[in-house]
């Protein structure tokens, strides 16, 4: 239907990106705030493809729909955000209940379209979003249980720790080291997960397997801390903490590479779509004549974060966090979060670690990224100039 000429006005004010405006004209509007333009498009669907979240708020304060579905494509809101690339926008349709599995026509998830043209911010933050409401289902007695699954108490660090980005175990250690709660508890928690990863496959048309795997891979990571509690750390007798050890054990490249195939090779749910990619991930790895011991942990982290084609220039020796700033200030060729990560890896980087120029090396891989986002961005605007989005 075509809008009326007040909608039409609060349309063009979306597109102007007109917050002031629009929320005059909200105030005496008389039309449902979920009318559609001529492509079953809303104002909020418009608003989140501008990355506008501002606007968004408005209007989903005004009752508008985050899982409006009336698009011609079938795009949700959250399709939308994704195209957008602003992180903040997707969060705030995923807090306010915006479904993460819904498909358009072209049988696309909102993630998998975001991985389709680059925003792997996006990617990240749909793929590892966790409503609350999924954790406090464990924080009551169910059935003939008398005690909750999971401790009330640790409630707020356990949503906390399984929408960490950062899936690379050492990442998840540091994590642990800070949250000493969770360490304390780990076996509770590690139950919790293996029933969250259960659920995540258990939902019918909206399964959601990346949240699985990644269920799966925190519990493996705890699993090493009762490993070293129940084995390695008694033979050994030496060292006193549980994490430290598992520290020293999975910076080491062929630790991590080691418990990267143990962990995908105890993966339950051998039929699904992400687990045969990750398996061919690995053994393609593994086949190419170029691997590099550690290398492995990168498929993981496209599995989870979506697909980056070259690691990036400020990517964190120890746990590849994506924005680290700080560097070895003797050899400037190593980078990391901080003070932390860097004495984590210092046992094996201070072989290496010379006061030379090796810098011209990571100059190149730069330039290369560089050009790499070009091309991305030329793809996305000849996609989203035909309107057709087609995906193949
Ligand atoms: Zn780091
Ligand atoms: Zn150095």
């Amino acid at each position: 239907m075509e809008p009326t000429e007040e909608q039409q006005q609060a349309l063009q004010k979306v597109t102007d990106n007109d917050l002031t405006g629009l929320q005059a004209l909200l105030s005496t509007a008389k039309f449902d705030i979920d009318f559609v333009d001529t492509n079953g498009m809303t104002l909020l669907q418009h608003a989140v493809y501008k990355g506008n979240h501002d606007i968004a708020q408005i209007l989903i304060d005004q009752g508008a729909d985050v899982n409006s579905s009336k698009h011609e494509h079938n795009y949700s809101p959250l399709h939308f955000a994704a195209l957008s690339g602003k992180e903040e926008v997707c969060m705030l349709l995923l807090q306010h209940g915006a479904k993460s599995q819904v498909l358009n026509t072209v049988k696309r998830t909102p993630a998998q379209m975001a991985a389709f043209v680059g925003n792997h911010g996006c990617v990240a933050a749909i793929n590892n979003f966790v409503p609350r409401s999924d954790i406090d289902y464990y924080t009551t007695p169910r059935g003939l249980d008398k005690e909750p699954k999971l401790e009330p108490a640790l409630t707020e660090v356990f949503h906390k720790f399984i929408m960490q980005v950062n899936v690379h175990p050492i990442g998840i250690l540091l994590f642990l080291r800070t949250n000493r709660t969770l360490v304390e508890k780990h076996r509770q928690v590690k139950a919790v997960l293996n029933l969250m990863c259960e659920k995540e496959m258990k939902r019918g048309h909206e399964t959601n397997e990346v949240l699985s795997f990644k269920f799966h891979w925190l519990s493996n990571v705890l699993e090493e801390l009762t490993m070293a509690e129940e084995g390695e750390l008694m033979k050994e007798g030496k060292e006193k903490d549980v994490l430290e050890y598992c520290i020293k054990k999975l910076i080491k490249p062929s630790g991590l590479d080691q418990f990267v195939r143990v962990t995908v090779h105890r993966f339950p749910y051998i039929q699904s779509t992400l687990f045969m990619q990750i398996a061919n991930g690995v053994a393609s790895t593994i086949k190419d004549p170029h691997y590099e011991k550690g290398s492995l942990m990168s498929v993981i982290t496209s599995a989870i974060n979506g697909h980056r084609g070259f690691a990036s220039d400020s990517q964190c020796s120890a746990c590849s966090n994506e924005k680290a700033t700080r560097r070895c200030s003797r050899c400037k060729s190593e980078v990391y979060c901080g003070a932390e990560c860097q004495k984590v890896h210092w046992s094996l980087h201070k072989k290496g670690c010379k006061p030379a120029s090796a810098v011209d090396a990571k100059k190149d891989a730069a330039k290369m990224k560089e050009n790499e986002q070009a091309s991305i961005a030329d793809l996305v605007s000849q996609q989203l100039a035909s309107q057709s989005l087609e995906v193949k």
